[in-house]
C-alpha cells in the first residue's frame, strides 16, 4: 500500500500523469492547441529554426560563425576563434549563463522551456504538428491506436514515421554541423561512406536518438530526464511568474447549468486545460515540476472564458502572491542578489573578452642553468619561449634584444613559424659581450615581432657576472 505523506489535495503529486499504478507508459494525446499564445509560440519558433538551421552556413572572412566542438576544445563564436587557452573565458561565461538561468527562473519561472528550448520547439512546433496533420487531433489518434492495422493505418503510421526518421537525421546533421563544421559535414555527406565512418556511425547515432525522443520519448525528456526542470523545485518562489491557475476566482470550480444561479466561481470544470496540456497534468492542482509552461492551457481557457462571456486569464502568467495578494513583485531580495553577481560575472568576462589578445607569449630562463661561456668568450644565457597563435592564419616569428647593443639571439632549431591555432615552444640563447655580463642580473628586453609588428615587449633577466679576461 502506498504510503499517504499528503492531504487529499496534495495526492496528485504522488503519481506521474504519464504513467499508470502499474508503471506502464500512459500515452499522453493533447488535444490540438489553438490561440494567441501558441500563434505567437508558432512564429518565435519558426524563428530560432530559421537561425538553427542558417547559422551554419554563415562564415565571416571565410571562417565558420559558431563552431562548439567540445571533443575537440574547439570553438569559434561570431567568427573568433577560441581553444583550450581560453578555458577560463569558457569558465566565467559558463557561470555566466548558469547564474542568468537562476535569476531569469526565479523571476519567469519556466519561460525557456516553453519558448525556446529546443526539445519542446521541435516537439510541439514539428513533431507534433506533423502527427496532427497526419493523424488528426487528439480523439482521431487515440482510435487510430486502438484500431487493427489496415491499409490506412499503415499508410498513416509508415508515412508519420518516414518523415519523423527524416527529420531526426536533417536535424542531427545539423547538430554535427555545429560541433564539425559545415565544410566536414558536406565532405562527409558527398565522399565514399567508407572513408567517413567514424562521422556516419555519429549521424546514425544521433538520428536514431532523436527518431526515439520525438516519435516516442517525447515529454518524459522534460519530466523525467531534464535537470532544468528537476531543479524547479529549488529555483522558484512564490514570487517566480509561471503558468498559474487563479484558484481565488475560479474555486469552487462547477458545471453551468441552464437556468440555474450557483455561487461557483469561473472555473466552469470542462477540462479543456488538461486536455490540451502535452505533460497531462491538471495546472488547477497548482504549480508543478511537469509544466513546461507551454501556454497551452492558457488558450484552451481563455476561449472557454470568451465563449461563457467572463473575463480572460483565469490561467495565466502570474506568481503564487500575485493570485493570493493582486500584486506582482519582480524585485526580490533573491532575484535582486542573482542581478548583482550576473552584472559583476559579465563584466569581468566581457573585459576579458574585450582585452583578449591574438597572441599569448611567454619567455622564461631555463631553470636550473647558469650562464655558459662560448667558445669566443661571450657569456650566454638560454630561454624557453612559449607563442600561442590564436588566430586562423599562420604568423612568422622573430626576436630581436632592444636594450643591450652588441647582444645576439640565437634561436635553437628552425625558423619560428607558428600555424593557426597552434601552441610553439622553441628554445632560444641570448648571448652577450663578455664586458656586459658584469652584474648578477641583467635586465633584457626581448621584442617578439611578427610580420614587421612588434606584437609584445617581454622583459626578463640575463644571470651571470663574470670576470673580465
Ligand atoms: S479550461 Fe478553464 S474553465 Fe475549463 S477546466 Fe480548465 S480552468 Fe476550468
Ligand atoms: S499545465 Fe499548461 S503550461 Fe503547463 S505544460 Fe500543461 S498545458 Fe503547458
Amino acid at each position: 500500500m502506498a504510503l499517504d505523506i499528503h492531504g487529499d489535495e496534495e495526492r496528485f503529486r504522488d503519481s506521474l500523469a504519464t504513467m499508470t499504478k502499474e508503471g506502464k507508459r500512459n500515452w499522453i494525446y493533447p488535444k490540438k492547441p489553438s490561440g494567441s499564445y501558441y500563434n505567437a509560440r508558432t512564429v518565435v519558433s519558426i524563428v530560432l529554426l530559421v537561425f538553427l538551421f542558417a547559422i551554419p552556413f554563415i562564415k565571416i572572412n571565410g571562417h565558420p560563425l559558431l563552431i562548439l566542438n567540445i571533443l575537440e576544445r574547439k570553438f569559434i563564436i561570431f567568427g573568433i576563434p577560441f581553444g583550450p587557452h581560453d578555458f577560463h573565458l569558457f569558465g566565467l561565461a559558463m557561470i555566466s549563463i548558469i547564474v542568468s538561468i537562476f535569476l531569469f527562473t526565479v523571476v519567469y519561472g519556466r519561460i525557456f522551456c516553453g519558448w525556446i528550448c529546443p526539445q519542446t520547439i521541435f516537439l510541439e512546433m514539428v513533431f507534433r504538428k506533423i502527427e496532427y496533420f497526419i493523424e488528426g487531433d487528439a480523439n482521431k489518434q487515440r482510435a487510430l491506436n486502438n484500431s487493427p492495422m489496415d491499409k490506412n493505418k499503415f499508410f498513416k503510421k509508415s508515412s508519420k514515421h518516414i518523415i519523423f526518421f527524416g527529420l531526426s537525421f536533417l536535424i542531427s546533421n545539423i547538430f554535427l554541423s555545429y560541433i564539425i563544421g559545415m565544410d566536414k559535414l558536406l565532405q562527409i555527406v558527398t565522399s565514399p561512406p567508407s572513408q567517413h565512418l567514424g562521422g556516419l556511425s555519429a549521424i546514425s547515432i544521433f538520428s536514431g536518438i532523436f527518431y526515439w525522443v520525438f516519435s516516442y520519448f517525447r515529454e518524459q525528456a522534460c519530466t523525467l530526464v531534464c535537470p532544468y526542470g528537476r531543479l524547479q523545485g529549488v529555483m522558484l518562489d512564490p514570487n517566480s511568474i509561471v503558468i498559474a491557475y487563479d484558484n481565488i476566482r475560479g474555486e469552487p470550480r462547477g458545471k453551468i447549468r441552464k437556468n440555474e444561479v450557483t455561487n461557483n466561481g469561473d472555473c466552469i470544470d470542462c477540462h479543456l486545460c488538461v486536455d490540451v496540456c502535452p505533460t497531462g497534468i491538471d495546472i488547477r492542482n497548482g504549480t508543478q515540476l511537469e509544466c513546461v509552461n507551454c501556454t497551452a492551457c492558457v488558450d484552451a481557457c481563455d476561449d472557454v472564458m470568451v465563449k461563457v462571456k467572463r473575463p480572460k486569464g483565469l490561467i495565466r502568467y502570474a506568481s503564487k502572491n500575485e493570485i493570493e495578494t493582486g500584486k506582482r513583485k519582480l524585485f526580490t531580495p533573491r532575484s535582486i542578489g542573482y542581478t548583482i553577481v550576473l552584472v559583476i560575472l559579465i563584466s569581468l568576462t566581457s573585459y576579458l573578452l574585450i582585452t583578449r589578445s591574438d597572441v599569448e607569449l611567454s619567455i622564461l630562463r631555463t631553470p636550473g642553468l647558469l650562464y655558459q661561456e662560448q667558445p669566443d668568450g661571450r657569456i650566454s644565457n638560454l630561454y624557453d619561449m612559449k607563442i600561442v597563435n590564436k588566430t586562423f592564419n599562420s604568423m612568422p616569428a622573430s626576436l630581436a634584444l632592444t636594450n643591450i647593443p652588441g647582444a645576439e639571439i640565437k634561436l635553437i632549431g628552425n625558423d619560428l613559424k607558428v600555424g593557426p591555432q597552434e601552441v610553439r615552444e622553441a628554445k632560444f640563447f641570448v648571448i652577450i659581450p663578455r664586458n656586459l655580463a658584469n652584474k648578477l642580473r641583467t635586465k633584457l628586453e626581448i621584442e617578439v615581432i611578427s610580420n614587421g609588428k612588434v606584437l609584445d615587449v617581454i622583459n626578463t633577466s640575463f644571470l651571470g657576472k663574470v670576470d673580465k679576461k
